[in-house]
């Protein structure tokens, strides 16, 4: 894509393209360093946000971004527990988490304090409204002519094109948000709740007390197909309930999705806006979570000029390419080499072996080439199927770092 010479003066300093997780946090970050800046934040969709709890370890995020942060976080506990056939452990990482509805009321909050005229900068945020990026430094707005600004942001998560997506497992999600009469029984949540029957796939219920008397229950199942199962997640989530006690319940909530673990890095081409989320590579592939690398994403391209800014996120995205590369490949390992029936093992051993300095880097994405070590080396998993896991390779095409 060429940048279409700025013959006018570009009417905002930056166009952030997708009001989901990267694009708020991006709001927040520049409206917190750059407080003069001029931002554009459009979002197809009627609302920003989506629906969504967005979980996180609180090491995911660094002292410096803590100032505009903080005030995002709705929960927050001193630690988890993660459960396997053979292994109960607690976690004492601080995990916390930013629903939807937190963060789209703090993004309107800002645009509409950044309104008012004794402010220098301002947010405008526009909703409903499918935006198309036509250049790194201009975009248009439904029938509209062209905006200009001095950055194009593209945080349009999957919907961005991407290039060749390689090949990928897929992580999918079903949960439903209860008011239960009495209190849940737990206080702290179990990130990951492993019985032994698993059905198809590697599957866990993903369990998060948001209060005395209210709890988020998420099935998880990783598999190689990107179908959510229904019946199953039902099964299961009641399951819970009734184990809990909890036989007088309020669905307040559901939220579903999928998301791809790809194996091979997404390509965009030569010239493309800067891209930060799921559209730029900034996401844990072994993970899939966000937030880490969303909020690092959101802390340079506020603290750098908007001029070098395409510069600085390509050398970021460079510096950071062994673990991005490193991640996609604990995906491949795990969706190839390792039989769906044994794939929980892989996330035991990991619990059971790894001390939490290691858990915490890992998750927050800084983990290091001793992190790395640790995490592959030892008594490989039963299960193994190497003739698949070489089959993977073939037809992929060259990875490009992201
Ligand atoms: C059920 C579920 C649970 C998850 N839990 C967690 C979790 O606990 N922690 C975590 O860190 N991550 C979690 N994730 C992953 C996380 O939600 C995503 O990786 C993250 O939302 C990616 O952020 P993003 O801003 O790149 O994309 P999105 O949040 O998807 O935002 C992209 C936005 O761009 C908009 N858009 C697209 N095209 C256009 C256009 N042309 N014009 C204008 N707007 C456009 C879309 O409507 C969307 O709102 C979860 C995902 C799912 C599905």
């Amino acid at each position: 894509m060429t940048p279409a010479p700025l013959t006018a003066a570009p009417a905002f300093d930056y166009c952030v393209v997708g009001g989901g997780l990267q694009g708020c946090l991006l709001a927040h970050a520049l409206a917190w360093h750059r407080p003069e800046a001029a931002v554009l934040l459009v979002e197809r969709a009627g609302t920003l946000c989506g629906n969504h709890t967005w979980s996180f370890h609180e090491t995911d995020v660094a002292q410096e971004a803590r100032g505009w942060f903080e005030p995002l976080v709705s929960h927050r506990w001193p630690g988890y527990r993660v459960r396997f056939p053979g292994l109960s452990r607690r976690v004492r990482i601080p995990y916390a988490t930013i629903t939807s509805d937190r963060l789209r009321d703090a993004t309107l909050a800002l645009a509409d304090k950044a309104a008012c005229p004794a402010r220098p900068g301002r947010l405008v945020v526009r909703t409903g409204e499918s935006c198309e990026i036509l250049s790194p430094t201009a975009v248009k707005i439904g029938g509209e002519s062209e905006t200009l600004c001095r950055v194009v942001l593209d945080c349009r998560g999957r919907a961005a094109p991407a290039g060749t997506p390689g090949k990928a497992g897929y992580q999918t999600f079903i949960g439903h948000e209860y008011e239960i009469a009495g209190r849940w029984p737990a206080a702290e949540p179990t990130v990951m709740d492993v019985r032994p029957d698993q059905a198809d796939g590697f599957e866990f219920l993903y369990e998060l007390p948001l209060g005395p008397s209210r709890v988020l229950l998420e099935y998880t199942r990783f598999h190689e197909e990107p179908a959510c199962n229904a019946l199953r997640a039902a099964e299961v989530i009641s399951a819970r309930l009734t184990e809990a006690g909890a036989t007088h319940v309020k669905q307040i909530r559901t939220e579903q999705g999928c998301l791809p673990m790809p194996y091979a890095a997404a390509q965009r081409p030569a010239g493309s806006a800067v891209a930060g989320g799921y559209a730029g590579g900034w996401y844990h592939a072994a993970t899939g979570y966000s937030m880490p690398l969303a909020v690092r994403f959101a802390e340079l391209v506020s603290r750098v000029d908007p001029d070098r800014l395409a510069a600085e996120v390509a050398r970021a995205a460079a510096d950071d390419r062994l673990r991005r590369g490193f991640a996609r490949f604990l995906n491949r390992l795990l969706f190839c080499l390792v039989r769906s029936e044994d794939r929980w093992k892989i996330f035991r051993r990991f619990y059971r072996v790894l001390p939490e300095e290691r858990i915490a880097r890992f998750y927050a994405h800084r983990f290091t080439v001793s992190d790395a070590a640790r995490i592959l080396l030892g008594r490989p998993p039963s299960g193994l199927a190497p003739i698949r896991f070489a089959k993977s390779f073939a037809s992929l095409p060259r990875p490009v770092p992201t």
